[in-house]
């Protein structure tokens, strides 16, 4: 199958998709459990409003045809030569191998990066001010974003320098060679990332002492952290959505509350977030999601690798290319791991969905407050404007956490619940 006709493809399955999330005639209720449950729970009922559907379609149509252009992009700078040229470019200019990748990359970056732009304003800035969900003015997002793609370029070059000595030494084998260094590159990624990329964007305090924060340490005693700080992070610099985490293990983990939370919802609904995120840390998600990234990786690489070994094949003299170690043939490479990432999305996130329902009955159990935990998801889709029942291909594709809806009705239709795992 040729590059077109995967774009072809995904464009048919786009469209599909984006014809799946219609709105339906009238605004429909959730289905019938969650209602008779509110009623006796004093959950809120959950209507799905106009705005909170157009807020969904107008997510998965930038989803699709964000991910279509971005292929599109990568294919066209490819096809009109101009990543060749780019090449050339950085070959006069410098000598230094590492200094060509930095020249070339960041070329390539900024071109691409500005092309973008639209559709990541439109997604990051606009949609999220129209909705009421942003907190930022055009200023201090744009810092954010050019921030990030600062941020991206820096850690990216020294990566593809890594690939490319690989190839370079292994022609062959480069793809499992890949995967030995890509252990403490992704277990950087979970375990320290946390720690250390995101202290550039927001501002860490600690809980300040109180009766939510007794609940909180009991929880983390609970979850075996008896001692993890319990951090507040300022997010509303950002957005008005609300979220927590735990990050870390053992002696690194701890509990991050954003300040939105805490503005935004009751202590029962916080102390029933922070269940789910004790969850995941006491059912060893960090861990398995580490264990997982490396497996995907095992099959990703060596797949990558075909791939792209055999575009090149194709395509490689017509693009003006001089085989896997050009620096212009890196948008290949790109391409290919995209495609090839997206294809698995299904799969990734199907595994995430099983992880967060089994956070959700952690939590449940911990607090035994199920009527608190719907409430706080009845919010997540009313305010945060999560969509409680998004179409199933939508959800297979783009859901890491089961839709609102099953999310509610499982909290609720176990009341009694005994604790996890018996
Ligand atoms: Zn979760």
């Amino acid at each position: 199958m040729n590059a077109a006709k995967i774009i072809l493809c995904s464009a048919v399955i786009a469209v599909g998709l984006l014809l799946l999330s219609r709105p339906r005639a009238a605004a429909s209720p959730l289905p019938q459990p969650v209602q008779q449950a509110a009623a006796s729970d004093s959950v809120p009922p959950l209507v799905v409003t106009p705005r909170m559907r157009r807020y969904a379609r107008t997510g998965y149509a930038l989803y699709f045809a964000g991910t279509l252009y971005g292929w599109a992009l990568l294919w066209g700078v490819l096809a009109s030569g101009l990543s060749a040229r780019l090449r050339d470019r950085a070959e006069q200019a410098v000598k230094n191998p590492w200094a060509r990748l930095a020249v070339y990359y960041g070329l390539l970056t900024a071109g691409l990066a500005l092309a973008q732009f639209p559709l990541a304003w439109y997604g990051g800035f606009w949609r999220e001010r129209a909705y009421g969900l942003s907190a930022q003015s055009f200023g201090a997002w744009l810092g954010d974003w050019l921030k990030g793609e600062a941020v991206t370029w820096a850690i990216s070059v020294p990566l593809i320098m890594l690939v490319l000595r690989l190839i370079q030494r292994s022609p062959r084998f480069w793809p499992l060679w890949l995967w030995g260094a890509s252990v403490p590159i992704v277990a950087f990624g979970i375990f320290l990332a946390p720690l250390v990329i995101d202290p550039l964007f927001n501002k860490f305090t600690p809980l300040p002492p109180g009766a939510l924060r007794v609940r909180i340490e009991q929880l983390a005693a609970q979850a075996g952290i008896p001692h993890a700080p319990i951090y507040v992070v300022d997010k509303s610099r950002q957005t008005r959505t609300t979220n927590a985490y735990v990050t870390g293990l053992g002696a690194s983990a701890r509990i991050v509350i954003w300040d939105t939370t805490l503005q935004q919802l009751p202590s029962d609904e916080v102390v029933g977030i922070v269940g789910h995120e004790m969850g995941h840390y006491v059912l060893k998600h960090i861990p398995w999601g580490f264990a997982e990234t490396l497996a995907g990786l095992l099959i990703l690489l060596p797949l990558t690798a075909r791939v792209a070994g055999w575009t090149l094949a194709k395509r490689g003299a017509r693009w003006d290319l001089r085989g896997m170690t050009d620096l212009a043939a890196l948008p290949v490479f790109l391409l290919t791991v995209s495609v090839l990432s997206f294809l698995a999305d299904p799969i990734t996130n199907g595994l995430s969905r099983r992880m967060e329902h089994q956070a959700d009955a952690y939590g449940l159990a911990a607090t035994h407050n199920g009527p608190a935990l719907a409430r706080a998801f009845v919010y997540f889709a009313s305010h945060d404007l999560s969509d409680p029942n998004p179409p199933p291909l939508v959800k297979l594709w783009l859901f890491s956490h089961p839709p609102i809806g099953e999310r509610i009705n499982f909290v609720l239709g176990r009341k009694n619940a005994l604790p996890y795992g018996t």
